[in-house]
């Protein structure tokens, strides 16, 4: 029986490498919403386009083209931007996109397409609460700031991405404030999700609990 996977949870806190170990051990297809947001984050600032302005925004959405390969690979109107998009810029710019409404329902409408056929691991923000309120499994993944900021910084680290931890915790506490206060869609617990705080866990742990609970939910 194949299942859809939600995961959600706070910038940083390992979701899209649980995710993507899930699906290498289940089969599963991984859809990063993330890198979704990140790409019209970067559109947005390769057009040089006002957030603000509704109609600049919605021309943007119409010319935007985003795929995402069965290795992870982000291509933005047919272009590689898996690296572009990780920036510290791009980071935040997803953040103020996120806020959108045009934008938010533009994503969700192609992320709820995406899974209609089930075996995905998708990982997001809102995916439990909003995209996927059905999927069968919804793991609310967290770690305090700390932990996720050295995650992030031996992530950049061997990418060849030069960082500053201390930037990337005020980073990561002014994305987690905008994620959990903006109007729509706010990042929030599943009421039937379940928390892991992987803040003292390793990614192996992290995965051996999800496949934990998957097998539990196939055998009922
Ligand atoms: O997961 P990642 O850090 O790549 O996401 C970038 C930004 O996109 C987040 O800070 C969040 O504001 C936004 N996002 C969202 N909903 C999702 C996935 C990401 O609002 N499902």
């Amino acid at each position: 029986m194949r299942i859809n996977i939600a995961i959600d949870g706070p910038s940083a806190s390992g979701k899209s490498t649980v995710a993507r170990e899930l699906c290498e051990r289940l089969g599963y297809k991984h859809l990063d919403t993330g890198a979704m947001y990140r790409c019209v984050a970067l559109k947005v600032v390769n057009d040089d386009i006002d957030i603000n302005k509704e109609k600049e925004l919605k021309k943007c959405l119409r010319d935007i083209d985003i795929r995402i390969d069965d290795e992870g690979k982000v291509y933005l109107n047919g272009e590689d931007v898996s690296l572009r998009i990780r920036t510290d810029e791009i980071s935040m710019m997803a953040s103020n996109v996120s806020t959108k409404k045009i934008v938010r329902e533009f994503l969700v409408k192609l992320q709820q397409k995406i899974a209609e056929e089930k075996g995905y691991v998708m990982d997001g923000r809102d995916i439990g609460t909003v995209v996927l309120p059905n999927a069968e499994l919804k793991i609310y993944l967290t770690a305090s700031v700390e932990a996720r900021a050295k995650r992030r910084y031996l992530e950049n680290k061997e990418k060849g991405l030069n960082s500053d931890l201390q930037t990337l915790k005020n980073e990561i506490i002014a994305r987690d404030y905008q994620d959990t206060h903006r109007k729509y869609s706010p990042l929030r617990q599943a009421p039937d999700a379940i928390l892991i705080d992987s803040s003292e866990m390793s990614k192996a742990d992290v995965v051996e609990e999800v496949m934990r609970l998957a097998a539990e939910y196939c055998q009922e």
